[in-house]
């Protein structure tokens, strides 16, 4: 008789013996069994003749599900994810999976409907729309951005899909055909085209040429490049030589919105290389496709956010992660794994290099190529255009989010100029608070320990934490007063100061309001891109990695909360914001402008800032954190609990510290319970706990016995989650 040993996702510690029923199943097979009285999917780790379980308790394999097994790669980088973030290894399996395969939604014949626009669909659907029909016109828009869709993915758009397809099919404007998902393993043939391709610059040459002196072996390069200086050209060089020699390439970026461009840049780039993109914005079959063409080495080129790290890539020889600072590499949910720190140990499993490109390094890298544990390789001057000039303007706290005269000046000469002016403000809504003018009591979430904010068109108030949207109380809560008055600036109320300042501007606002339907942020960027707005105001969205060719003025507003800020970290991303977003001017022809609004124009960081000296900043930061044995010269880890009760809350995180302070070595300092900066969100109170150390090794030790002892203490009502290498406190 032979057992399987089998993961499942559920937050137990297993694996689950199970018979194999005589099913060829191997390591990392995928296959359905019985567990609860339910039918789940689990992954087989290990098959073997013997059991440690009762015999008779033993139940066996439903079926095995008809999809190629995991590598073994695969599974001992869950391996890793699991002891390194202390995270069941079950859970951390099925982290990357597609969900079909997460709920073994695969279809038996593997065939499925797909729904395209037939040409008189494309010309004639657009007539019949009327201004109510808001869902009709977002599933037009995404058929007419999508070759197809299938249903599922229609109806996400539209709820009543389903209805309104039948009816464009009975109209001719829909066709539907049937595809067989098996169409993934056949290869493209080669497309014939000649890839557009820039001669590079000197500074670029040369650090393609000491990386690709590294293509076969573990290497770490940091790419740290000014903003526009072209690290895009030196990942596709390397890209080049990695793809010419068979091997897959994985690109990261941080953000969603990266992609659709870059796709199309790599696609020209690589015109005969299959390139799929996997991020959470696909539906739920083009995942599990883009998937399997990268798994079965279909696609060589696979561009994704954070989750596309854990996709099996038998042939992998390179990977980049670009704007490698950025924190959305960070899950923080579930799992707290890094991707960058990911990749990087991906590099080591698979003896391949990565390369980690930024203009702003984090300090954990940055301190990395300090300690010459990584190779560094600099771009310091754009190809085309040079470094915006970037001055500071001293303004008083309670303007600082409003345009100063100078600053208005600016914009008026650089609209009449022709050339677009980018206005970042960090803030979205209208206004962050609003409070009563006679006693001071302010509008609060009652879900949440925060302040609503006030948004417009429609009037209503929000709250950024939990989503609550209510209306706008009348009067004041507290005294009853009905005066009750906005305060302080977010995007919305930039936007109606900058349309009636400058009547004769074409204005955008991009932020996450505005571009919450699939589709408009790719609208909006290309209205930029094609001129045809004048003023773009945008929170941290319009900061990263794009290029715009016509900004030739940037304005920070709000730029010195960071400063009243208690996480040791706020500067570090304040400075590399400022930078990002001081980089998206003068990228075209002339010389760039930045003005930025600040109370304290003789900080050492806005010194730094208008010198462009990224390295000057981030040598005094590191020697500040050093300082005060904060990371990256210490390792930290933080328990977070929440419960309704803060008392369980509470009690929770005691009892946590008193068994740590038991467990822990004298290498290991263990904090005092605190709330958590928010210490309540949708009714959830929320606790934590931090531990540090300045080794790594017995952290981790420490870290393993500590959670097996949290699991025993039952304290009713609570959650909690280990965050490991946490980048907020
Ligand atoms: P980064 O990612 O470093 O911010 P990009 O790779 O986006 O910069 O490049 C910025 C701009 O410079 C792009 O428009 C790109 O086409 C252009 N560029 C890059 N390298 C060269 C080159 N060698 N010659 C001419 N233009 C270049
Ligand atoms: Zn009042
Ligand atoms: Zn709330």
């Amino acid at each position: 008789m032979s057992y399987a040993k089998i993961h499942l996702d559920v937050p137990l510690n297993g694996p689950f013996d199970y018979r194999t029923n005589g099913l060829p199943v191997v390591k990392g097979s995928l296959v359905e069994v019985p567990f609860r009285n339910k039918k789940q999917v689990g992954i087989v780790i290990d098959v073997s003749e013997n059991t440690n379980v009762e015999t008779r308790r033993i139940k066996g394999i439903s079926s095995i599900i008809d999809v190629a097994p995991l590598s073994s790669d695969y599974i001992t980088l869950c391996r890793f994810v699991s002891e390194y973030y202390c995270f069941e290894l079950g859970r951390c399996l099925f982290v990357g999976l597609p969900r079909s395969i997460r709920m073994n939604r695969l279809g038996k014949e593997y065939l499925e409907n797909v729904y395209s626009l037939t040409v008189s669909g494309r010309l004639e659907i657009a007539g019949t729309l009327d201004a109510r029909s808001r869902g009709k016109q977002r599933l037009y828009e995404h058929l007419l951005s999508n070759e197809q869709t299938v249903l599922a993915d229609a109806r996400r758009i539209y709820s009543n899909a389903s209805k309104q397809l039948t009816n464009w099919i009975q109209s001719g404007w829909i066709k539907v055909q049937q595809r067989d998902l098996h169409e993934f393993m056949k290869v493209d043939r080669a497309i014939s085209v000649t890839p557009k391709k820039l001669g590079l610059t000197e500074s670029q040459i040369r650090s393609v040429d000491s990386i690709s002196l590294d293509l076969n072996g573990a290497h770490v390069w940091v790419l740290q490049g000014v903003t526009g200086s072209g690290k895009t050209e030196v990942y596709f060089e390397l890209m080049e030589r990695a793809l010419q020699s068979k091997k897959q390439v994985l690109m990261l970026v941080p953000e969603i919105n990266l992609t659709p461009q870059l796709k199309d840049r790599l696609q020209r780039r690589f015109p005969s290389e299959r390139i799929v993109t996997l991020n959470s914005g696909l539906g739920d079959s083009n995942r599990l496709i883009a998937w399997e063409q990268a798994r079965h080495g279909v696609a060589s080129i696979i561009l994704g956010t954070r989750l596309a790290v854990f996709t099996p890539l038998k042939q992998l020889g390179l990977i980049i992660v670009d704007e490698e600072h950025d924190t959305s590499y960070k899950q923080i949910e579930g799992v707290r794994y890094h991707a960058r720190d990911l990749a990087v140990y991906l590099s080591q499993l698979k003896n391949i290099p990565v390369v980690l490109g930024s203009a702003t390094p984090s300090l954990e890298t940055y301190h990395n190529v300090l300690r010459e544990r990584y190779k560094r390789a600099v771009l310091s001057d754009r190809p085309l255009g040079s470094l915006p000039t970037i001055e500071l303007i001293r303004v008083f706290r309670s303007e600082s989010h409003t345009l100063s005269p100078q600053v208005i000046h600016a914009m008026q000469s650089k609209i009449d100029d022709g050339e677009q002016v980018l206005v970042f403000i960090n803030r979205r809504g209208y206004a962050p608070a609003l409070f009563c003018s006679s006693c001071q009591w302010s509008v609060s979430c009652h879900r949440c320990s925060a302040l609503l904010t006030l948004h417009k068109r429609p009037d209503h108030v929000r709250c950024h934490h939990c989503g609550y949207q209510g209306r706008v109380p009348s009067r004041c809560g507290e005294c009853g007063n009905q005066d009750l008055h906005d305060l302080g600036h977010g995007t919305q109320r930039l936007e109606e100061e900058v349309a009636a300042r400058f009547g004769h501007a074409r204005v955008i606002r991009v932020d996450s309001d505005s571009t919450r339907r699939k589709g408009s942020f790719e609208a909006m960027r290309q209205s930029i891109d094609q001129t045809q707005v004048d003023i773009i105001i945008g929170t941290q969205m319009l900061s990263k990695g794009h290029d715009f060719s016509n900004i030739n003025l940037v304005v920070i507003l709000g730029a010195d909360q960071a400063l009243y800020s208690g996480d040791f970290r706020a500067t570090e991303r304040q400075f590399q914001q400022m930078l990002q977003v001081s980089g998206r001017a003068g990228r075209g022809s002339s010389r760039g402008q930045v003005l930025l609004q600040t109370e304290f124009p003789d900080h050492p960081i806005y010194q730094h800032l208008i010198g462009h000296s990224y390295d000057d900043f981030a040598i005094d930061a590191l020697k500040e954190r050093e300082l005060s044995d904060f990371p990256p010269y210490s390792y930290q880890a933080i328990l977070r609990a929440s419960s309704p009760s803060s008392n369980s809350v509470e009690n929770f995180l005691n009892r946590a510290r008193l068994c740590a302070l038991d467990l822990k070595s004298e290498a290991i300092d263990v904090y005092d319970a605190v709330p958590a900066p928010i210490h309540k969100i949708a009714g959830l109170i929320r606790g934590q706990l931090l531990v540090q150390s300045t080794l790594r090794k017995p952290l981790r030790i420490f870290l393993k016995r500590w959670m097996k002892e949290i699991s025993n203490l039952n304290e009713s009502g609570v959650r909690f989650v280990l965050d490991v290498d946490p980048i907020d406190v």
